[in-house]
């Protein structure tokens, strides 16, 4: 095997009796292994490395610097098919089409008299006819006449998922229409790949004067930084500078890579890339499924390459051979960040590493950037570019302010929502316009209580008040995903009197519909998307003036570009300012900016209704000023007197055990190794928020350090006293893990 073993090639070993697994070469040397046998190599599986030397650094620079191992570098790295043994089979997809009987003129006519009383079916069919182009062939149903050789006609085909999503119709419509005969399904094989269209550089808009400047000052950054923030508001094309940086890579015959927010990879912003990279691009996200995924990595390999990826933070793992430039859009966005399983990596952190690695520029991109960001561009860490005005000048939307809890005293309220909201949404719907609706709770009620003594159902595996889902009428431990039957009776003192607390938006939903019963509404959340295509559909039906209001958890919050939405209404903005985090302040301020700016993005100055119960607070003015700065300073201020990031160094270190006497026992002894060595830096050990999850019970420790600490040395530490407790305690099932600069 000599011959054939280099760097990156996948080697097949085996563990135990009939176990395999796939590893990857990464060393070939004669040092025998202290500690462990070695196991001999079964098989080499590649010719030609699937893994490139730079890759394999970054995965030994995350798993050294978020204290993971890397093994779990390798499982998040590289997908399933390139792990897994014969899981690569090519892709197949269901089409459906006309089935020969029906397949011309005089019958289609008999299929659609056969379905007059079959409106669903009928107009799924018309929708076929339509998407194939079956309806311009003949004198046909519709009376016009079009093309008449009905022998060389080609019906275009179409997959059974374009024709759901085309014609708003569910698979049990169209299975009705196979059992009559009329269409049939069938599968075929398709390469996913390079069926995107050309690419068409000349469709690149021209940017306006502000922008231009802005592209300028970007340019001449990157010329001396590696790291550059583009500050800019929503709508004031930011997008657009991208596409003309990506252009500038591409003609330099360099590659791009640009990470998203999984949430913020919709149709639009990939349209919109296609449209002028069309099959230079290649996307990479997790709804793709396994084989997508290694013909894109292996792609990546070949000698013709995607010139730029678009894909959520796992992307950051493909093969690069040329990369020129990452672009990391809503920087700020904590999804960058993975928080469970371990590796614990920020995916912009790393994205910094990787350029670096790779003598290439990082552009972050935000409206509103973490306060990590923007203190970097301050100190001159990052070049700093802003763009402070909407692309045609539109203006933000004015956001009012209205204090709930005064209209709760005075009885005001309609449920939950004051009258300003109502009337603001009565006189959008009657001008033909739009409105979305936030709650950040997804639900029907996030709690159930016994009016009489106070009793609340909890998870019986973790220590949270349970979540009550009304569509499904059963209740729903978010943490776990456990579900328990509705109580009618309290077990406590046996009252029947159970209520709902709160307001999730699924309850929204339904006061949404008591109060205007003729708009049409549409809901979007965990639970109503979680099929790739359901939330194509929210989105395109909204987009595209079906849906008449849109209430939704922060997933209406990003990317999403929708034209007629003149108001949006915050339903509770206490939620996310009380959250107990230090990051809350900034969150709040983030995530309100981002759903406000759903509001008026094209002609009209939107309006946003910002409802609170603390409408004095500094963080509201600051939001209806939109003023960023002074949101910054204040929370910069908080953060260097509290010793917080980016004034500190943060490591949070975490005990985990099904017995609650075993894990307050070892963080105890853990916080006293480390305070060995860290001193007063070590706070806790604490119980976290929620102490238990799924059976076991959690301690935190945390970790603050002063910037400038070596932190290699510290890392090299907290090993050790893991390592010690690991190793005392005796305890076979304590885990013990880190969070480094947590999010
Ligand atoms: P951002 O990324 O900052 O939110 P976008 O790039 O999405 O902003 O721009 C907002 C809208 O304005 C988009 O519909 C975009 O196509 C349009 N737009 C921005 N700049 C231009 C331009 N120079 N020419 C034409 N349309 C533009
Ligand atoms: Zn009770
Ligand atoms: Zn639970």
């Amino acid at each position: 095997m000599r011959e054939e073993m280099r760097f990156g090639v996948r080697v097949l070993v085996q563990f135990g009796k009939g176990k395999t697994y796939i590893g990857v070469v990464v060393d070939l040397h004669d040092r025998a292994p202290s500690g462990y046998k070695v196991k001999p190599i079964m098989q080499v599986l590649d010719s030609t490395s699937s893994v490139l030397p730079i890759q394999y650094k970054l995965w030994c620079w995350i798993a050294d610097y978020y204290m993971s191992t890397i093994g779990d570098v390798y499982r998040v790295a590289m997908p399933i098919g390139l792990k897994e043994e014969n899981v690569f089979k090519p892709r197949t997809e269901l089409f459906i089409r006309l089935t020969l009987p029906y397949s011309d003129d005089t019958s289609i006519h008999v299929a659609i008299n056969i379905l007059k009383r079959a409106e669903k079916q009928l107009s799924a069919l018309l929708c076929y006819l339509q998407l194939s182009g079956w309806d311009t062939i003949g004198n046909t149903y519709d009376g016009s006449c079009g093309n008449n050789n009905v022998e060389d006609f080609k019906p275009k085909e179409i997959t059974r998922e374009e024709l759901l999503n085309a014609s708003h119709t569910t698979v049990s419509v169209l299975n009705a229409l196979v059992k009559k005969g009329i269409l049939e399904t069938y599968r075929k094989e398709v390469g996913r790949l390079n069926a995107s269209g050309k690419y068409a550089p000349s469709n690149i808009k021209q940017l306006s004067t502000f922008q231009s400047e802005a592209y300028t000052s970007v340019l001449s950054s990157m010329s001396q930084k590696n790291v550059t923030l583009l500050h800019g508001v929503t709508s004031s094309g930011k997008t657009e500078i991208y596409i003309h940086l990506i252009q500038k890579q591409i003609e330099e015959g360099r590659q791009v890579l640009y990470l998203l927010p999984e949430i913020a990879l919709t149709v639009q912003i990939m349209d919109r890339l296609k449209n002028v990279f069309g099959d230079r691009l290649g996307i990479y996200h997790s709804k793709y499924s396994d084989v997508e995924r290694v013909e894109i990595w292996n792609k990546q390999l070949s000698s013709s390459p995607y010139d730029i990826i678009l894909g959520a933070r796992s992307a950051l793992f493909l093969p690069f051979t040329r990369l020129g430039l990452i672009i990391v859009d809503e920087e700020q966005d904590t999804s960058f960040k993975q928080q469970n399983p371990a590796p614990r990596y920020s995916a912009r952190n790393s994205a910094i590493v990787l350029a670096s690695m790779c003598d290439s520029k990082v552009l972050l991109g935000s409206a509103t950037p973490s306060i990590e960001t923007y203190n970097n561009a301050m100190t001159g860490k990052y070049g700093y570019v802003s763009l402070t005005k909407r692309f045609e000048g539109t203006e933000l939307p004015e956001i009012r302010v209205v204090d709930i809890a005064d209209l709760q005293h005075r009885k005001m309220m309609m449920g939950p929502f004051s009258p300003q909201l109502i009337s603001a949404m009565r006189e959008a719907l009657e001008s033909g316009n739009q409105v979305m609706l936030f709650q950040n709770r997804r639900g029907f009620a996030p709690m159930v209580e016994c009016h009489d003594c106070g009793w609340v159902p909890r998870c019986t595996k973790c220590d949270v008040s349970l979540t009550l889902h009304k569509n499904m009428n059963q209740l729903t431990c978010h943490y776990c995903g456990l579900t328990y039957q509705v109580p009618t009776q309290c077990p406590n003192c046996e009252s029947k009197d159970i209520r709902t607390c709160g307001y999730g938006t699924e309850k929204i939903e339904d006061a949404v519909r008591d109060l205007f019963p003729d708009a049409k509404v549409a809901r979007m959340d965990l639970d109503t998307t979680r099929t790739r295509n359901a939330y194509v559909r929210i989105i395109n039906d909204f987009s595209e003036g079906r849906t008449d209001i849109l209430i939704g958890t922060q997933m209406i919050s990003k990317g999403l570009d929708f034209g007629k939405v003149s108001v949006v209404g915050i339903l509770n903005a206490d939620l996310m300012i009380n959250f107990p985090d230090f990051r809350s302040s900034e969150r709040a301020f983030m995530m309100m900016q981002q759903v406000g700016g759903r509001a008026g993005r094209r002609e009209k100055r939107g309006l946003v209704i910002l409802q609170t119960k603390n409408p004095s607070l500094p963080l509201i003015s600051k939001i209806v000023a939109n003023d960023y700065q002074g949101m910054y300073f204040s929370v910069a201020e908080e953060r260097k007197m509290f010793k917080y990031p980016p004034f500190q160094h943060l490591i949070y270190i975490y005990l985990k055990h099904p017995k609650e006497e075993v894990v307050s026992k070892e963080s105890l002894e853990m916080a006293q190794i480390l305070r060995k060595w860290f001193g007063e830096r070590i706070l806790g050990p604490d119980k976290p928020l929620v102490a238990r999850v799924n059976g076991m019970y959690i301690r935190k420790l945390v970790l603050k350090a002063e910037i400038g600490i070596d932190l290699k040395k510290v890392r090299k530490y907290l090993r050790l006293a893991s390592h010690q407790i690991m190793k005392n305690g005796a305890e076979p099932s304590l885990q013990v893990f880190f969070d480094v600069d947590p999010e």
